[in-house]
């Protein structure tokens, strides 16, 4: 079986301001650097308001869907907008996710990656911000195991930022172990090692500005992988942000294109261990486009070797 690929046009009608790091063209890249790779192309669906209630109350649905402009730009907070587009890109991102889930749980695919856009994993509750609206990877989660009955669901966030938002909306949910490694200090500011969740189900692992591909794999190899492999998680989700690339303009480690496929074929051995190789991975950051490219393809064809 194939590696699918979920994207879809409106993610590429979410519109920010000029000069702002998130912005169409990211998407434009990817999907320039995986053209020609053999893919199983799925047209990503909208989300249903069901999935998105798996996480966000009505009311936050609500604001975000009454924020959309007619032209121009909402603001929703510093750093996050949305223009008339957004809106269907963010359920359409929503719907990757889903999806992606129901063609790995469904046989349908190996393992998937999401191509989208506005990313996930910084939304809140009730709160969108750092460029995100939906919590894509939590609500990828909740569908596995509310809908189709997981009883372990893990994701692993290697975006440089904290995922805070995955972690809000999965900290008092016993049947998620919440992964998540980023540069500290850096923005949002949480994610420290005493964020452990209502379960223990929440293992922070903050990285100082600098660190390189090395120290990153010691990281994972001593406090990550052990505790997803003793989680036995009946599906892995990937928050993948590039963002700690070293060509990265918005942080300060210093991964390289090869750290991202190492980490990827690592999670899909581990995978492979424990979940007859299910995995999946959905597009947080990264803003150096032509790395952001280049990694995104290694990440793509790692999940492609794991594919059987
Ligand atoms: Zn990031």
């Amino acid at each position: 079986m194939k590696t699918a690929l979920l994207t879809h046009a409106d993610c590429l009608g979410h519109v920010t301001p000029q000069g702002h790091p998130e912005q169409v063209a990211r998407l434009e890249h990817i999907l320039h650097a995986l053209e020609g790779l053999d893919l199983k192309r799925v047209t990503a669906p909208l989300a249903a308001d069901d999935d998105l209630l798996r996480v966000h109350p009505e009311n936050h649905i609500r604001d975000i869907r009454s924020s959309r402009p007619s032209d121009g730009f909402a603001q929703i907070d510093g750093d996050t907008f949305m223009s008339p587009g957004s809106l269907d890109a963010a359920y359409r991102a929503a719907g990757a996710a889903v999806q992606a889930v129901d063609l790995v749980l469904g046989g349908e695919a190996s393992n998937a990656f999401c191509a989208i856009r506005p990313p996930g994993h910084h939304a809140e509750a009730e709160k969108a911000m750092g460029f995100c609206l939906f919590g894509n990877a939590a609500l990828a989660a909740k569908h596995a195991l509310d809908y189709h009955g997981l009883k372990r669901v893990a994701v692993v966030d290697f975006d440089v930022h904290h995922g805070n938002g995955t972690q809000d909306l999965l900290w008092d949910e016993d049947r998620a172990l919440v992964i998540t490694s980023q540069q500290m200090p850096l923005w949002p500011g949480s994610g420290r090692p005493d964020e452990t969740g209502a379960y223990d189900n929440v293992l922070n692992i903050p990285l100082a500005p600098g660190t390189g591909g090395a120290e990153m794999r010691s990281a994972y190899e001593t406090q990550a992988f052990p505790r997803l492999r003793a989680f036995r998680p009946e599906l892995v989700i990937i928050s993948a942000g590039f963002d700690a690339h070293q060509d990265d303009p918005l942080a300060n480690l210093n991964w390289s294109t090869g750290d991202f496929a190492w980490i990827t074929a690592e999670l899909c051995g581990i995978a492979d261990e424990v979940c007859q190789g299910r995995i999946l991975s959905t597009l947080e950051g990264g803003y150096d486009l032509n790395a952001l490219a280049e990694a995104t393809r290694a990440h793509v064809e790692e999940l492609m070797k794991a594919a059987r």
